[in-house]
Order: C-alpha cells, then sequence, then structure tokens
C-alpha cells in the first residue's frame, strides 16, 4: 500500500489493499480469524469512506462473502446504496461476481476457545485486552487503514468480526460511516477499533470532524475529546486518523493498539504495540 501510494495511486486504493490483506491474515479480528457470535458463526462488518466526495460503502453480517471489504467497495463503486446487511449484502456480492467462501473457512481454534471463555464468564468481549502484559497471546484486534495520497485526498477502510459472543444480528462502529469508519477531505480520515455501540454512541467520525471543521480544533485534539467521549459512554478503544495536511494521529486508551505508519519520504514502515512516545499520538509526520 505505501509503494502504491509513492508510485501516485490513490487513496482508496492503498486502503483497501491494506485492509484486503489483513482480512486474510488470521492474528487479527477481520476476515480469516475473525471472532464468533453467540452462535459460533462469523458475522463479519466493513466500510470504505472516500473523502473527496464522502463516498462510502459497507456492508454489515456478512458470513460467506471472501473479502468483505471488496464488497463494502463495490457498494460504493457500483450500487445506488451505501450499507447493506446480511442476506441482501451476499447476494449482491454474488451478483457483482465477488468470491464466496464457506463461513466455516473463516474460523480459526483460537476464536472457538475464546467463545467458550465468553459463554463461561457470560462476557461479550473485545478480541484485544487492556492489560497490556498480556498481549502476546492476545489477538490483534480489528483491521483498518487510512491514507492521504498525493492529490491530498483522503480515505478510510475499516474489517471486524466484531465482539466475541456477540447476539447474532449485531452490528459495530465499523460499518456505520461517521463512527467507526470515516473520511472527509476537509477534515481527516479516520478508522476505529475497540467497544462498537460506545463508538457508535459518540457519532465517535462525525464527533471528530465536527470539532476540527467548526471548533478549529487539531487533529489530535479532536481524536482525544472524541475517545473521552467514549469512556464515558463506557467503551474502550483507539483510532488511526490521518488529517488533511498528513498529519498521523494513533490515540487509544485500550491497553494496546498495534499500528504502523508511514509517509511519503522514503517510506520506512514504523511499527507499535503499546504507548510509545515515539508513536504519533500528535506528532505531524514530515
Ligand atoms: N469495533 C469493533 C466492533 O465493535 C470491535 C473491535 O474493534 O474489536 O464491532
Amino acid at each position: 500500500a505505501v509503494a502504491l501510494l509513492q508510485a501516485g495511486g490513490s487513496a482508496v486504493d492503498a486502503v483497501s489493499l491494506a485492509v484486503e490483506r489483513l482480512e486474510q491474515c488470521p492474528l487479527f479480528n477481520a476476515g480469516v480469524g475473525a471472532v464468533l457470535n453467540r452462535d459460533g458463526l462469523p458475522e463479519l462488518d466493513a466500510a470504505i469512506a472516500r473523502g473527496e466526495d464522502r463516498g462510502t460503502g459497507a456492508v454489515a453480517g456478512v458470513s460467506r462473502v471472501g473479502s468483505p471489504i471488496r464488497l463494502a467497495r463495490a457498494v460504493m463503486e457500483r450500487s445506488p446504496h451505501v450499507l447493506f446487511s446480511a442476506d441482501g449484502a451476499e447476494a449482491l456480492a454474488r451478483q457483482l461476481g465477488l468470491p464466496m467462501v464457506d463461513p466455516q473457512s473463516f474460523i480459526i481454534p483460537l476464536r472457538l476457545e475464546q467463545l467458550a471463555a465468553a459463554k463461561r464468564s457470560g462476557s461479550i468481549a473485545l478480541d484485544h485486552v487492556d492489560d497490556a502484559s498480556a498481549a502476546p497471546d492476545a489477538a490483534f484486534g480489528t483491521v483498518g487503514a487510512v491514507a492521504r495520497d498525493s492529490r491530498g485526498h483522503l480515505a478510510a477502510a475499516t474489517s471486524t468480526g466484531g465482539l466475541t459472543n456477540k447476539l447474532p444480528g449485531r452490528i459495530g462502529d465499523t460499518a456505520v460511516f461517521g463512527a467507526g469508519t470515516f473520511a472527509d477531505d476537509g477534515s481527516c480520515a479516520l478508522s476505529c477499533t475497540g467497544t462498537g455501540e460506545s463508538f457508535i454512541r459518540a457519532a465517535f467520525g462525525q464527533a471528530v470532524h465536527g470539532r476540527m471543521r467548526w471548533g478549529g480544533m487539531s487533529l489530535a485534539d479532536a481524536c482525544q475529546a472524541a475517545l473521552d467521549d467514549v469512556r464515558k459512554l463506557g467503551g474502550t478503544g483507539g483510532c488511526i486518523a490521518i488529517d488533511r495536511d498528513g498529519t498521523i494521529c494513533l490515540p487509544f486508551n485500550s491497553g494496546v493498539l498495534f499500528r504502523a505508519w508511514s509517509s511519503a519520504d522514503g517510506g520506512a514502515i514504523r511499527t507499535a504495540v503499546w504507548s510509545d512516545s515515539a508513536s504519533p499520538q500528535s506528532a505531524p509526520i514530515p
């Protein structure tokens, strides 16, 4: 995705490519390796947002679509609507000729164990932990990407299995434009992870946008204020965000956030897991 941007590719292409790859990696809570609902099935949500014209596409509760983010992009580019769910979303994927898979192909043993543990404790759980010391054997969360391209356009993409032991039919913030996924060239692009219910109630993406656009706040301050709202609403999590000037911000109030970032100059990719002063909570990336 970094090479694509360096070669002059679009932000939309970069974020779709990054998220599609991460969906295939079993370490994360998206696509292969996604968490399971109460019935032991994956129900996947994904969304993409294009800052240039506020284009967006999202899908919720899909179990048979090989790449939920590809379908979300198809919703944006090839349908008259912006959000599809479950059977209708899968019918659209078939109609558009996207690869379909057996829901079992997403399931890995770790997720069956996590579901059993959540059922024993009666919890509905984030797959990433608040206790940073437990992180090494935990899974690494929802996947997302944000980018600003050489023409100054912004884009965001997010894909997730949601929460372990969630009730069938539950939809999280990922699929909701203006909550867990958002892009507007006038402010920022962002992608969230964390307690979806709280991110929806905080209208996270729209809240960051509004604070920047009409409150004159920086991206970092706007994200921090929105994260404070999420906490007041009982949630934890974080986001990856980039503003119209290319400032990157990766704030979180959970124990860990697995994150990577890069800039146009040389394109070195840096990564971080825990809170780390070298990570751009707010610092502009040259
Ligand atoms: N935000 C996701 C959801 O609530 C879960 C996560 O980020 O792990 O669906």
